[in-house]
């Protein structure tokens, strides 16, 4: 698909997000939050939903995971904008508590559509809910953080969640660690790609 028609169907499949009413978490919302970056994206970060200042602002991952996420991803050379990011429920969870399975399953259709559309080669599930969600129900993010698993034709990656590295000791750690396997991992899987090192 050329970039302009993808350009067109994913802001078709935002338009939709921006007005949906499928699950409860409508009600609460201010914005919901489709997602942002490319469109020929060959790397999608998955986080679990929207936080106070996405749903202020609309957009994905602008509050203090957000920077997290920017931090460690510039750390490896990589822009937001040549990534695409989203996140499992596209609508905020009332007081950031955790989205419910009939949530996830509502949204799932969207985020189907946006990774149809936009076709990419790695995908990053950002804690414990997306990795479940899109990698293996039972799967266990402190065991299998940072342990590329191939579906398909894609790559996943599941990280801890950025918001875990600021709640909780020691994740920052990990998270560093498995930023720099990412790099590794898509210098092996994608090389002279769209998401590679700068300079
Ligand atoms: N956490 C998420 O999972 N998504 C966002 O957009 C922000 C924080």
């Amino acid at each position: 698909m050329a970039s302009s028609s993808r350009e067109a169907a994913l802001e078709e499949v935002h338009a939709q997000i921006r007005v949906c009413l499928l699950c409860p978490l409508c009600k609460s919302r201010t914005h919901a939050v489709p997602g942002e970056g490319s469109n020929g994206a060959e790397t999608m970060f998955v986080g679990e939903g929207p936080g106070a200042e996405e749903d202020r602002q609309g957009r994905p991952f602008v509050g203090a995971s957000g920077k997290l996420l920017a931090r460690l991803l510039s750390g490896i050379g990589i822009d937001r904008e040549d990534v695409f990011i989203t996140s499992l429920v596209k609508c905020r969870p009332p007081g950031n508590r955790e989205p419910r399975p009939e949530e996830i399953a509502a949204c799932h259709p969207y985020l189907a559509r946006q990774m149809e559309i936009i076709g990419p080669r790695v995908i990053c599930p950002l804690g414990r809910f997306a990795a479940q969600s899109l990698v293996d129900n039972r799967i266990s993010i402190s065991v299998e953080h940072g342990k590329p698993r191939r579906i398909g034709d894609v790559l996943y990656f599941p990280m801890y969640h950025p918001a875990a590295a600021l709640h909780r000791v020691g994740i920052i750690d990990e998270l560093e660690r498995d930023v720099r396997e990412l790099r590794r991992t898509l210098d092996r899987e994608l090389p002279g790609s769209r998401t590679k090192r700068n300079g």
